[in-house]
C-alpha cells in the first residue's frame, strides 16, 4: 500500500536522523523513530489546529493524535491511519473505529448510543477472533514466508515487555496475530518487530499479516 505524503517534507530529529520526500517517496534513515515521523507527517497533511472529530480549535495541551483503526485491533501508526483530534474526543473515541465513533456520535438518546457502543464493541471483537486484526483488507497481505533485511528499531520491545506480553495474551486467546508487521518496500522492518519476536520465540508456522509500503524507502 501507500501512505499518504505532502508534495515536500524535510525532518532531522535530534539525534540526527533523516527523512525526507523526493518524488511521491519517504526516504528514511534506519535509525528514526517510525512513529514520530509519522506524526508529523500527518501534522503536516492534515493540520494540528482543529479536532478530526469535533471540528473544534486544538491547543498544544489538550492535542492528541488518534488511530482511526485504533491499536487494539491492529491498527498502525501510518498516515493513512492518524488523525489530529483534542483529547476528549480521543478518550471518548476509545477502541471504536472512527466511522464507528462518528456515527455514534450522532445519535442524541444516551441510552442508544451506549448501546450503540456496545453493540460496535462487540462486532469488533469478533472480527478480531476471526481474523485477528481489523484494518482495511487492502492494506496487508498474509505471508507465511517472509524475508526481511534489516530491523532497525529505536525501542525493541523485549519478552518482558508490556506490548509483548499483550501481542501473546491476544495470540494465546485467539490463536491468530493481533498485529501487523510494517516493512518499507526495500524490506526493513518499521514497525511490528515484536510480531516477529514472537512468531520465531513460539517457532510459530502461521500466516502473519504484512503492510508494505510501496512509497517508503530506508537508505543508509
Ligand atoms: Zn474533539
Amino acid at each position: 500500500m501507500k501512505i499518504q505524503l505532502p508534495k515536500y517534507f524535510e525532518y532531522h530529529d535530534e539525534h540526527g536522523n533523516f527523512a525526507y520526500v523526493h518524488d511521491g517517496i519517504l526516504y528514511m534513515n534506519p535509525y528514526m523513530n517510525f512513529e514520530k515521523l509519522m506524526y508529523a507527517l500527518t501534522y503536516l497533511l492534515k493540520g494540528e489546529d482543529v479536532c478530526f472529530y469535533c471540528h473544534k480549535p486544538l491547543t498544544v495541551g489538550n492535542r492528541t493524535m488518534d488511530h482511526a483503526f485504533p491499536r487494539g485491533l491492529g491498527g498502525i501508526s501510518i498516515t493513512n491511519n492518524l488523525k489530529p483530534c483534542c483529547n476528549k474526543c480521543n478518550v471518548a473515541k476509545g477502541d471504536l473505529i472512527a466511522k464507528q465513533y462518528q456515527q455514534i456520535s450522532q445519535i442524541q438518546s444516551k441510552q442508544r448510543k451506549r448501546e450503540a457502543m456496545k453493540n460496535a464493541r462487540a462486532s469488533n471483537a469478533r472480527a478480531i477472533k476471526r481474523q485477528g486484526i481489523l484494518i482495511p483488507r487492502k492494506w496487508y497481505d498474509l505471508k507465511r514466508e517472509y524475508s526481511i533485511i534489516g530491523i532497525f528499531s529505536s525501542d525493541r520491545p523485549s519478552k518482558s515487555s508490556y506490548k509483548y506480553r499483550s501481542l501473546l495474551r491476544k495470540y494465546e486467546m485467539y490463536k491468530k496475530i493481533c498485529r501487523p508487521v510494517v516493512v518499507s518496500a526495500n524490506k526493513f522492518v518499521l514497525d511490528g518487530f515484536m510480531v516477529l519476536l514472537m512468531a520465531k520465540n513460539l517457532e510459530l508456522n502461521i500466516e502473519i499479516p504484512f503492510i508494505t509500503l510501496d512509497n517508503v524507502i530506508v537508505v543508509m
